[in-house]
């Protein structure tokens, strides 16, 4: 039977739901060897542009615009998204600079933090410009399933694999999803 190819993408979030997988620890190898193949995922491999793949997965929210770009284009390739973590489902933590104006934000951290002296403002071409306000994966592009949590355990994420490799979309149990 032909694996199931994978694809991971991490956009604005901590990496947190990417150890999570990882977590899967003996679980992670024992798909690996029968039944999936991760073509492309950041902790993994160092693979550039986006391959045509059955599930893909996407961590962290959108917040700049180079996140809404790779966003859209990673979908494209993707038979199936999952959303995975509270900042893909909802926006999560990184949202929370939506409670501020974003030019605040920029200065607040690169001009007026204690610690910088003469600081200023990176306006470049290799820093992604913030989008106004942080947006989730739902906000942007279609999403097939939805596995909350911050991050999500790896037992919440070895099920919706599991239910993915059966042809289902995976809906989490209540006593697997949690909200922080
Ligand atoms: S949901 Fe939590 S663990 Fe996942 S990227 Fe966001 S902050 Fe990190």
């Amino acid at each position: 039977m032909a694996k199931v190819k994978v694809s991971t993408l991490w956009l604005s979030g901590c990496a947190g739901c990417h150890m999570s997988l990882l977590d899967l620890d003996e679980a992670l190898v024992e798909l690996l060897l029968d039944r999936i193949e991760i073509v492309k995922s950041p902790p993994l491999t160092d693979v550039k542009g986006h391959i045509q793949v059955d599930v893909g997965i996407v961590e962290g929210a959108v917040a700049t615009e180079e996140d809404e770009e790779e966003l859209r284009k990673f979908r494209e390739k993707c038979k199936i998204l999952v959303a995975i973590g509270d900042c893909a489902c909802f926006g999560g933590i990184t949202s929370y600079r939506n409670l501020f104006d974003k030019e605040e934000i920029l200065s607040r951290v690169y001009v007026g933090t204690e610690s910088v002296v003469d600081g200023k403002v990176p306006r470049s071409k290799y820093v992604p410009p913030l989008l106004d306000k942080v947006k989730a994966v739902g906000n942007v592009v279609g999403v097939d399933a939805h596995i909350p949590g911050c991050p999500p355990s790896p037992k919440a994420l070895l099920y919706a694999m599991k239910e993915l490799l059966e042809g289902r979309i995976p809906i989490l149990p209540s006593e697997m999803a949690s909200f922080e």
